[in-house]
């Protein structure tokens, strides 16, 4: 099943839109109301942000911290857990009008490992910190570690042990989580955060913090944040796949169409992708069950949200 959508959002000078999504999975039916809120209440964040002029970069921010901090969405608090327990997260970001990113993976629980990625990308010197070295980093630049405990709710605990039974992983909701925006300038972005996935092996690195992979923007052509197997999206680029799609032409809805087909067809991998392109066009695909979303552009009343 290959599901599809596109919204227009204005193409004026002063157009800006926005498309967060909540991770590729298998949302049960009770928790689809909560999904989708959560995905709402960050297209607002970063709406409001693009509203008053703000940039694509501090928007695709915001929305993530939002959902980082929203504990039914895997990344930040509520995150998975790794094959000893503890959470490991990836996030990365990327601006599109100067191919500026920053990232960090298998970093210690911090409350906003996005608000870190985007402090890689503005100190510059490197785009991708692992592990101790994104630790120091993170403590360089300011930021106080969380704990485990503190970042850990019973959900992630519970999964993790259902996981580790060999009970299948019905009802995964996924919740990985991606922003991409463009603002009212015409600049694109793009972030993602992530635990990556339950029982992963240690020192194990997904695509969320993998340029080009996870995450990629650039102005000339659009912006996008993936989901699902983060092996294949390794393997297939899928993030700058899906740029270049739209560079050659296609419309974001055509293109996440295409990237999640591609993602099947070459490695047989499935997950969801949401792009945006700098007229503020906004488009998504998923190949799986679901995918919770929320959406917002210039002029429109209010966020619209979907699974
Ligand atoms: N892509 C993420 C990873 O492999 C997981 C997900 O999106 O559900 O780390």
């Amino acid at each position: 099943m290959l599901v599809t959508g596109s919204w227009a959002a204005p193409t004026s000078a002063r157009g800006f839109g926005v498309l967060v999504h909540g991770g590729a999975g298998d949302v049960p039916a009770d928790r689809v109301a909560s999904h989708r809120a959560g995905c709402g209440a960050a297209a607002r964040a970063a709406a409001e942000i693009l509203a008053r002029g703000g940039s694509a970069l501090d928007a695709v921010q915001r929305a993530v911290e939002v959902l980082e901090d929203d504990p039914q969405f895997n990344a930040g608090t509520g995150a998975c857990l790794d094959e000893s327990g503890e959470v490991a997260l990836d996030a990365s970001i990327m601006e599109g009008a100067g191919a500026r990113a920053g990232g960090v993976t298998i970093l210690p629980p911090f409350q906003h490992p996005i608000a870190i990625a985007r402090a890689v990308l503005e100190d510059g010197q490197h785009v991708l910190y692992a592990s101790e070295g994104a630790t120091e980093f993170a403590r360089r630049a300011g930021f106080a570690p969380s704990t485990q405990a503190a970042m850990t709710t019973p959900a992630a605990r519970e999964r993790w042990e259902m996981v580790r039974r060999g009970d299948p992983e019905v009802g995964w909701a996924g919740g990985t989580v991606g922003a991409v925006a463009c603002d009212a300038r015409g600049s694109v972005a793009a972030a993602t955060s992530t635990g990556g996935t339950t029982n992963k092996r240690r020192g194990r690195v997904g695509d969320t913090p993998i340029i080009g992979a996870g995450t990629f923007a650039d102005d000339g052509a659009g912006a996008a944040s993936n989901t699902g197997h983060g092996e294949g999206v390794m393997r297939t680029c899928l993030g700058y796949w899906a740029v270049e799609a739209m560079r050659a032409g296609a419309a974001p809805d055509e293109a996440a169409r295409r990237a999640i087909e591609h993602l099947g067809a070459r490695v047989g991998s499935r997950g969801g992708i949401i792009l945006v392109d700098p007229r503020g066009r906004i488009g998504l695909a998923r190949s799986t069950a679901t995918m919770s979303w929320g959406a917002a552009w210039a002029g429109c009343p209010d966020v619209v949200t979907g699974i």
